[in-house]
């Protein structure tokens, strides 16, 4: 599933060709992706607005329009949104200056929905934002208990974390994946705050992580699969000392470690 990185590298690739341009007119193929409302009235809501900016919160992309509203846009396990048609379009917005901009998933767990303002997302703090400081770091695991890496992916908690970053900055840190949030030292929360910082940001250095089905606005794979540590390395020598990475299953999702580098205590 595309996380924080991901998204934002879309939203870095698609913003320069979309923003400012007027959707003429939407045509689909299928769309079971829109939600709330019906394809022909998501079609005559949209049709003549004008995108303003694109941002991101958390896993979401936000389409600001000239009325005032949002198109929300969440790519599921393998949505995409693209300048280039694939295989898997089912949405096309035609746009002004002859851009196309696409909506493709192949599995249709990818949604998008519009909104009349801003919508109340219930989502934690964004990591890569200078508000998020280490004393708030602190903060939000003293308001915790329970396992580290399943409260690292909860959306409420820190937005945009998902499996692979979780693993990843667990693995910066040193902390082994099955300890509890309340065991966490002084000095290790400060090395997981390090840690989600530095995953994120070789995410979106490396323009996403294509384990799956990910890739960037023009059909792109991205290269950060090749700068991980331990996500879908099980058996491979960790690149910080001599052993493995090893698997376990953790709240029923595949989770990597280096048991010699991430420790219980
Ligand atoms: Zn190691």
């Amino acid at each position: 599933m595309p996380e924080l990185p991901e998204v934002e590298t879309v939203k870095r690739q698609i913003s320069p060709a979309v923003k400012g341009r007027t959707i003429l007119s939407i045509e689909s193929k299928d769309s079971r992706n829109i939600k709330k409302i019906s394809f022909e009235k998501f079609k005559q809501l949209v049709s003549g607005d004008k995108i303003l900016n694109i941002e991101r919160r958390a896993k979401y992309l936000l389409f600001k329009l000239k009325s005032g509203r949002y198109m929300v846009v969440h790519l599921g396990m393998a949505g995409r949104v693209l300048l280039k048609p694939d295989k898997y379009v089912k949405i096309i917005f035609n746009l002004s200056g002859r851009k196309k901009l696409y909506f493709s998933d192949t599995r249709l767990f990818g949604k998008i929905w519009l909104y009349d303002k801003y919508p109340e997302l219930k989502l934690g703090p964004e990591p890569l934002e200078k508000s998020f400081t280490l004393k708030k770091f602190k903060e939000l695991i003293k308001s915790r208990k329970g396992n580290i890496k399943i409260i690292l992916m909860d959306q409420k908690f820190i937005a945009g974390i998902g499996n692979i970053y979780a693993a990843e900055a667990l693995f910066l840190a040193g902390i082994h994946p099955k300890r509890r949030i309340e065991s966490l030292t002084d000095s290790e929360i400060s090395k997981l705050y390090q840690g989600i910082q530095k995953a994120l940001k070789s995410g979106i250095m490396h323009k996403g992580t294509s384990v799956t089905d990910f890739v960037g606005a023009i059909g792109e794979e991205g290269k950060n699969q090749n700068y991980l540590y331990v996500y879908g390395r099980k058996g491979k020598p960790c690149k910080k000392c001599e052993g493995s990475v090893d698997k376990i299953t953790l709240g029923q999702r595949g989770t990597y470690f280096c048991p010699k580098c991430q420790h219980m205590l």
